[in-house]
């Protein structure tokens, strides 16, 4: 059924029935649960939009491989016009929910694993790409949300996988059998995974030969026996358990975390992408972070959006739009966000085909649009909550408002420009709360930071491709001062 509504991707979560642990109890129904919830809503927006007249050319595209319309989401991209579609899908999608809506990290995961697979059975002759593409055909078949799992816990980060002293630190085959394998570790910080159908696990980083049992890729039902979710918190999580909408900022949408234990899980061959051929790992794992680093640039610039509408909102509302310092400071946001937009884009357009066909963005410029993004957003943040104010923080709660007693002195006292209710101004701040402090700077500032790869990561691509050497050679030339010898 390529194309689910937004209903029938609610309606087949229920029937994956993971094991889903949060704050201590495991939970009985995790569609229903108030503070998981808001985060399906968010991720079921790409299929609600794939049905949109307006926006199904953006959410969908041609499969390559069933000659299909399927979810972009589940799509290899095959031109760069596709990468570039990616990047406008992701703009919007962040708009529309003012979060993370998590389907990017099975995409980019697809994307890498197609190219990667090709080219290691090309050069060893070994049969994982075939194997891929028609677990690939069933997902864009079923039009299911894949999580990518890539990072490990890794303990000791001094210390390799194989030199951990606990060796499940980092995922690995513990054993293999003549039908498939048996995998033992965790992936930690996954995006969607409580929300996905399926998780494509992938290697954490470069391995070496003493840690070929820990150079695995693979993809299994996320409702897997062995499988259990431990669902992260995040700020002001429990408002979301109180009444009404307004103290949690953005009522309806959220972002979403957990750590995944892979408790002995069985995995059949047929669903096995790499298996001990530790020397492809690096290009596997930089091949996905140089696709999430480009993703950013789409779902970060949407966010962006509403955090700088919010803070146009609550401007006018405080009766400050005209003052000059604030159209600066609005200008300087929007100049952030689009200088994030311009670099998913430009790291798109220069994409080029791989020997599968499928089509690769250009890793330099990726990674130079995702470590403004480790930056942007907290400058925006900062100037967001500089226009704001300190009752951002400092106001009472929705229920001090609907007081009988208390109430009204709110009305009165918490009352900013005439034009605009008291409601109007607790309920902009509070947004902008949410994406700065509360549960969507998660995805906003923290996930800016550490997701793809933290800082330090993109500089070190950066370096290795940067060729100083080259541009060092320009100059030389130019003064007349070439190298002698
Ligand atoms: Fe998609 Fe952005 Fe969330 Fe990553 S952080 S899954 S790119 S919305
Ligand atoms: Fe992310």
């Amino acid at each position: 059924m390529p194309l689910m509504t937004r209903k029938e991707y609610m309606e087949s979560l229920r029937k994956v029935k993971k094991r889903v642990f949060l704050g201590g109890e495991e939970v009985e129904s995790y569609v229903d649960h108030p503070i998981i919830s808001p985060s399906i809503h968010s991720c079921a927006m790409t299929y609600e939009l794939s049905h949109q007249p307006e926006h199904a050319e953006l959410l969908t595209a041609v499969s390559n491989l069933t000659g299909e319309r399927v979810n972009r989401f589940t799509h290899l991209h095959q031109n760069t016009n596709d990468l570039v579609d990616k990047i406008k899908m992701q703009r919007l999608l962040g708009q529309k929910t003012g979060c993370c809506f998590q389907r990017c990290v099975g995409m980019d995961g697809f994307n890498a694993v197609d190219s990667v697979t090709f080219e290691m059975d090309r050069a060893l002759g070994t049969s994982y790409h075939g194997r891929f593409r028609d677990y690939l055909t069933m997902i864009q078949k079923n039009d299911w949300v894949v999580d990518g799992a890539m990072t490990d816990p890794k303990g000791n980060r001094r210390l390799g996988p194989a030199e951990q002293e606990d060796p499940d630190l980092f995922l690995r085959i513990v054993e293999r059998k003549s039908d498939g394998i048996v995998v033992r570790g965790a992936k930690a910080h996954q995006t969607g995974a409580v929300n996905s159908h399926e998780i494509l696990v992938m290697p954490t980083q470069t391995m070496r030969e003493a840690d070929a049992d820990y150079s695995v890729c693979f993809a299994v039902p996320a409702d897997a026996p062995g499988l259990l979710y431990l669902y992260g918190r995040q700020s002001c999580d429990t408002r979301r358990l109180e009444e009404g909408t307004m103290d949690v900022g953005n009522a309806v949408f959220g972002g979403q975390e957990a750590v995944i234990v892979f408790d002995n899980v069985f995995v059949p061959w047929e669903r096995v992408f790499m298996a001990g051929e530790y020397p492809f790992t690096s290009i596997l794992v930089e091949r996905f972070a140089g696709y999430h680093r480009q993703s950013y640039g789409g779902c970060k610039s949407g966010v962006g959006d509403v955090l700088i509408g919010a803070t146009q909102a609550i401007a006018r509302i405080q009766g400050l739009e005209k003052a000059s310092h604030i159209k600066d400071k609005l200008i300087e946001m929007v100049h952030l966000n689009e200088t994030i937009y311009s670099c998913g884009l430009a790291c798109s357009c220069e994409g080029k085909a791989t020997a599968s066909g499928t089509y690769l963005i250009d890793l330099m410029l990726a990674n130079i649009c995702k470590l403004n993004v480790t930056r942007f957003p907290y400058e925006i943040s900062r100037l967001a909550q500089d226009i704001a104010g300190g009752l951002m923080v400092t106001m009472p709660g929705e229920k001090d408002l609907q007081h009988p007693e208390i109430g009204a002195y709110l009305e009165k006292y918490l009352r900013s420009a005439a034009a605009y209710s008291t409601e109007e101004r607790c309920r902009m701040l509070r947004l902008i709360e949410n994406l700065t402090l509360g549960m969507g700077a998660v995805g906003y500032l923290t996930e800016s930071m550490h997701g793809a790869g933290s800082p330090q990561a993109q500089r070190v691509v950066i370096g290795r491709m940067a060729n100083l050497e080259a541009k060092e050679k320009l100059a030389r030339k130019l003064a007349g001062a070439e190298a002698k010898g």
